[in-house]
């Protein structure tokens, strides 16, 4: 019987062990063998579609190197993955929970045995280090599994409880609601991009998945996956293409039931508001379940752990190139330890080592050219918004290879209000604030738009108790790192402008994709 309580999420492979490293060797040999050069072609009913023009993927650690193409969908594509998948919901609508979180569970299973691959793809075609990658797949085999095992709870009339009444059977059944849109970014290409597909699958509605153009072969990885776990034909639609073509079309469609998407918040809030306008032959209210970005910051106060909090802000900051919307992009430090912990921070960060994914340097290359180049806009600002301690230049080469590298950096004493205090770089870039007190630190943790991440360092009690009700922040962390949340542990998402806080891995999060009815039978 599948439960929910069965759920664990994947232990982490140790990489201080020889043998792992080895073995993660030999992955990257047989993706190079196997998969580097390959072509992934669209997926359209269960047949493989492909299209005259093609989107390359650059290994962003050795821009020399094409890891691969995925088809580039077209309009009329788009077109007909939606049309064919809501034939397929003609059935999928109608199989059992149980059956469908079957498939889920077993599209986990071949993932645990391929996870090296799925690794080694994402080390050469987003630039990922070894324990990046592999927490990340780690990640994807957990959304599987718990999505799988939490759709028990909405399976069956009478899965919610309503109150008796005399002469009466009442009841609530969740059914799907149809199909829907799921648009993923480059940086979590497997985990989120499998998450937010397989979580309105198993509640029983079909997708159309829209991969991040840099990032579509190991998005075509799991595609392949699930159909070889016996998804039916038209479920799950691969549609690798350009955002603001196929994206477009897809969330502007009268056809669209929901739309799921993480990435910026720029795309995201013009998502927001194109779904909002209803067009001919629209018969529904879009839903739309937005993940954006953040501007994450960590507070230390006088009373913390000076170790355990620099530990904390050198993981939460430059963990796969500070490139995840969890990141520690402000570090906040009241000024009593100011000095004593920006000192430890500059140093540990000075040993950080820039090099290529391949040969698992801590800090590799940022994913494409526009990132590079909005990454070395605010290098450029930040002698104007702050002291630079560290880096704060663009390298573009490491280790003889020409690749997107940038310096670990680190700004001092930059103002609360200034631009890299509150615009998300997505980069390793960190900014440090001055806060006069643990008041003001938690004030100038609240002074931005974004509400995603957030942590203290501290070991006051009342200061902890004040944090977890004041500190906006979707998830938050007390003295350790503010990044790396598990599924089903750490259920995951933001407020305000970071999302709608629809916490992807919660126990809540398939109900996005369910519609309640009450149904009464008068006796
Ligand atoms: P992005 O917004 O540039 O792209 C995301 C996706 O949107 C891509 O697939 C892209 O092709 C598509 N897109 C672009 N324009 C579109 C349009 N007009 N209509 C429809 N789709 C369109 O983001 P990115 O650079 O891929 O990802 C990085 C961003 O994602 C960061 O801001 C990061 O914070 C955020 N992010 C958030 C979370 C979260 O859980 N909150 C997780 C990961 C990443």
């Amino acid at each position: 019987m599948i439960k929910v309580q069965d759920y664990r999420p994947q232990p982490f492979t140790d990489f201080t062990q020889p043998e792992n490293i080895q073995a993660y060797e030999q992955a990257l040999k047989k993706v190079r063998a196997e998969l580097v050069g390959k072509h992934s072609p669209l997926v359209i009913n269960g047949e493989r579609v492909d299209t005259a023009e093609r989107l390359t993927s650059l290994n962003p650690c050795d821009t020399a190197e094409v890891v691969g193409t995925t088809a580039k969908a077209t309009i009329e594509d788009a077109q007909r993955a939606l049309q064919g998948a809501w034939q397929a919901w003609e059935s999928w609508k109608r199989w059992d929970m149980d059956a469908r979180a079957r498939i889920l569970l077993r599209a986990a299973a071949i993932l645990k045995r391929r996870r090296l691959e799925a690794c080694a793809l994402m080390t050469l075609e987003v630039g990922k280090n070894y324990a990046e990658a592999d927490v990340e797949v780690a990640e994807a085999i957990d959304f599987l599994e718990y999505y799988a095992r939490s759709a028990m709870k909405y399976a069956g009339f009478g899965a919610a409880e309503t109150t008796w009444f005399e002469g009466e059977e009442n009841g609530l059944l969740y059914q799907p609601i149809g199909v829907g849109v799921s648009i993923s970014p480059w940086n979590f290409p497997c985990a989120i991009f499998i998450g937010m597909a397989a979580a309105p699958i198993v509640a029983g509605n079909c997708v159309v998945a829209k991969p991040a153009e840099d990032a579509g072969l190991i998005a075509g990885f799991m595609v392949d996956i699930m159909l070889e776990a016996g998804l039916p034909a038209g479920v799950l639609q691969f549609l690798p293409g350009v955002g603001k073509e196929v994206g477009e079309f897809l969330t502007t469609h009268p056809k669209t039931r929901f739309i799921t998407f993480t990435g910026s918040r720029a795309v995201g809030l013009h998502i927001n508001e194109v779904a909002a306008k209803t067009v001919p032959g629209q018969k529904w209210i879009k839903k739309v379940i937005l993940e954006l970005g953040g501007k994450d910051a960590m507070i230390v106060d006088e009373t913390a752990d000076l170790d355990v909090a620099v530990t904390a802000a050198l993981q939460g900051a430059f963990g796969f190139n500070g490139q995840k919307c969890s990141a520690m992009s402000r570090l906040i430090v009241v000024d009593e330890v100011y000095d004593r912990v920006v000192n430890a921070f500059v140093e540990r960060a000075k040993a950080l080592r820039v090099g290529t994914a391949e040969e698992n340097a801590p800090v590799t290359a940022v994913v494409n050219q526009m990132s590079f180049d909005k990454i070395s806009g605010y290098l450029e600002l930040a002698p104007q918004e702050g002291r630079v301690l560290l880096g704060g230049q663009p390298l573009g080469e490491a280790n003889g290879k020409k690749g997107y590298y940038i310096q670990p950096t680190v700004v001092g004493d930059v103002d609360p209000k200034a631009r890299l205090a509150q615009e998300e770089i997505f980069g390793p870039v960190v900014s440090v604030l001055r806060a006069r007190d643990w008041n003001h630190a938690l004030d100038i943790a609240n002074s931005t738009e974004y509400g995603l991440t957030g942590g203290v360092c501290s070991t006051k009690r009342e200061r902890l108790e004040q944090a977890r009700h004041e500190f906006e922040a979707g998830n938050l962390y007390f003295n350790r790192k503010i990044t790396g949340a598990i599924v089903g542990v750490q259920p995951f998402g933001g407020y305000f402008m970071s999302g709608t806080d629809s916490k992807a891995g919660g126990p809540d999060y398939l109900a996005n994709f369910l519609q309640l009815k009450s149904v009464t039978e008068r006796w």
